[in-house]
């Protein structure tokens, strides 16, 4: 628990389930009033909103696709509105559509990067206006991966939109560093959540899967709630423009594991 975290406000894009839901949940666990946004679940949404009033904390359900210019700006009118303030976006919402690169159609590579890239400008944007406009030393994280940094085959607009995200992430760090604004990402590795479901499901792909994570399993996904509550926090107040891997130790190159090479 942070106790400077109690009485705050955050949005968290995409938190209908998975990741973004159990950062939902940390949040309101920590007493920070959270906006749900949602794009299409809405009693998944729902169900996060009644869990965190039952911590103490104060949530709403927003619905809205984060690819739509409009989006981003609802969602900070909407904790203006309900909770008085804003303090932390967190962009998380995501998707994946593997093709094989040469059969990729453009409306699947722009799909992707619209959300995932260009939706976390636009969340980014809406988010630092009111900081900036407000003089408030906002936080800003966003969900990145370790294709950030690793290729993967079948997945090339889902690579492109993360290794975008790292430099966005970097460069609005830098930017808005003067105004005492933090923007950082997370990277995780692999973690339960429905975008992982049918691997996790089928026994080769699993195994496949674990072979590439040094620590040897998927995790959960509070591993990931853990490091946005750690960078939410006052505890790394000195921390701007990282992208943080929670991932097992997968971006260590670990077919090199047992000194191959
Ligand atoms: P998920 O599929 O379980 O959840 C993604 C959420 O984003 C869903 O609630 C979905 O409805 C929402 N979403 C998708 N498109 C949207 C849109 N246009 N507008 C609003 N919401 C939208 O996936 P997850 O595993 O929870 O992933 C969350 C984030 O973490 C993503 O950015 C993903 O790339 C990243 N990530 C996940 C893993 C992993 O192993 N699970 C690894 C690395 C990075």
């Amino acid at each position: 628990m942070y106790k400077d975290l109690a009485g705050k406000a955050a949005i968290v894009t995409g938190a209908s389930k998975g990741i973004g839901a159990e950062i939902a949940h940390r949040f309101g666990r920590e007493g920070i009033n959270v906006i749900v946004n949602y794009h299409s679940d809405k009693s998944g949404a729902q169900r996060v909103v009644e869990d965190i009033i039952a911590y103490g904390s104060k949530a709403i359900a927003v619905q809205g696709d984060m690819s739509q210019e409009a989006s981003a700006q609802a969602l900070v009118d909407a904790a203006i509105h309900h909770f008085g303030r804003l303090d932390i976006f967190v962009n998380n919402a995501g998707m994946e559509m593997p093709a094989p690169s040469h059969e990729m159609t453009l409306e699947n590579w722009q799909r992707v990067i619209d959300v995932n890239l260009t939706g976390y400008f636009l969340g980014s944007r809406a988010a630092l206006k009111y900081f900036v406009d407000n003089g408030i030393k906002g936080n800003l994280i966003n969900l990145s991966s370790v294709h950030e940094q690793i290729p993967w085959p079948t997945f090339a607009h889902y690579a492109a939109s993360k290794g975008g995200i790292k430099l966005l992430n970097q460069t609005l760090a830098l930017e808005y560093a003067p105004s005492g604004i933090r923007v950082n990402a997370i990277g995780p590795g692999a973690i339960n959540t429905p975008i992982n479901k049918e691997k996790m499901n089928d026994p080769e792909k699993k195994a496949a899967l674990e072979k590439i994570i040094p620590m040897g399993y998927a995790a959960e996904p509070c591993v990931v709630a853990n490091a946005a509550a750690w960078l939410a926090s006052e505890q790394s107040s000195y921390v701007t423009g990282i992208t943080l891997f929670v991932d097992g130790g997968m971006t260590l190159y670990p077919a090199f594991m047992n000194g191959n090479g």
